[in-house]
């Protein structure tokens, strides 16, 4: 059995395939998949799939490339994240990737709306979504400054780095914060060498796989349209590279996320 712990089914090109998508799912053994959240514009309809389907559950954020959105504050995080079905508090974090004619020091508003959702993760003592792309070093320094403060004696900020494409050092340090690190499609791919190393290095109890839908589909299926029924894709290829049978690696993922996001353990 197997566990797509980060897609995004609320998309137009995969919410008008969702009967196709949920029966493909099954014939691949892919149990159930979270779906992420990327605006508050769109939690209703990634609530809705949670709510009127067993396989799935969601989480509550607004992602970092998201500009021109509604902003949201601390309490209103909260209060969605207390709805039925929601299990995480994102996808969040940093993006320097589009910054355009901008430098790193415009971004302010980006590291706010971070902080926003660590507070928010805090209280509700939900695990964090983390997308970071040319951010390592801001993403890791917030974590560190707002995710572990004792003085608000809120439990310490958790979760996972999604679609990890960062270096072994970042890995390291997400571990020692306490954080699981998630693998996508991109494992697959021929020159992801350097990833490919941070897989063998991340141990097997703090690995998730994902599959980032609609984007990054795995080798064979590279360029198109991704689904979760092809997340055993991905675990296959960690197996490769951990010397482990896919079913070990299908197990220890779909454990690890059931523990990270424990709401979604149940039925
Ligand atoms: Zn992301
Ligand atoms: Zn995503």
């Amino acid at each position: 059995m197997f566990i797509d712990s980060h897609c995004h089914l609320s998309f137009p090109e995969l919410r008008a395939q969702l009967p196709e998508i949920l029966s493909a799912m099954e014939q691949a053994r892919v149990e159930r998949a979270l779906c992420i959240c990327t605006t508050l514009e769109e939690f209703d309809q990634v609530h809705g799939l949670a709510l009127m389907h067993r396989e799935l559950w969601a989480t509550v954020g607004v992602h970092p490339d998201n500009e021109g959105v509604y902003e949201p504050s601390v309490d209103e995080l909260v209060a969605l994240a207390g709805r039925p079905r929601v299990v995480g508090i994102g996808e969040t974090g940093l993006d320097y990737y589009r910054l355009g004619e901008r430098s790193v020091a415009d971004m302010e508003w980006q590291r706010e709306r971070f902080r926003t959702h660590i507070r928010a993760a805090r209280r509700t003592d939900l695990p964090l979504v983390i997308h970071t792309r040319q951010a390592a070093v801001d993403t890791l320094a917030i974590l560190r400054e707002e995710g572990a403060s004792s003085a608000t004696g809120l439990p310490v900020a958790r979760g996972v780095f999604h679609c990890f494409t960062e270096t072994v050092e970042v890995a390291r340090a997400a571990l020692d914060l306490g954080f699981h690190i998630s693998f996508s499609g991109i494992l697959t791919f021929k020159n992801a060498v350097d990833l490919q190393e941070v897989a063998r290095f991340v141990p097997l109890d703090r690995c998730l796989i994902e599959t980032d839908s609609p984007y990054l589909a795995p080798v064979p299926f590279r360029g198109k349209t991704n689904s979760p029924a092809w997340v055993p894709l991905v675990a296959r290829r960690l197996a490769e590279l951990k010397r482990l049978e896919v079913e070990v690696v299908g197990a220890a993922t779909r454990a690890n996320t059931l523990a990270l996001f424990g709401a979604m353990a149940g039925a």
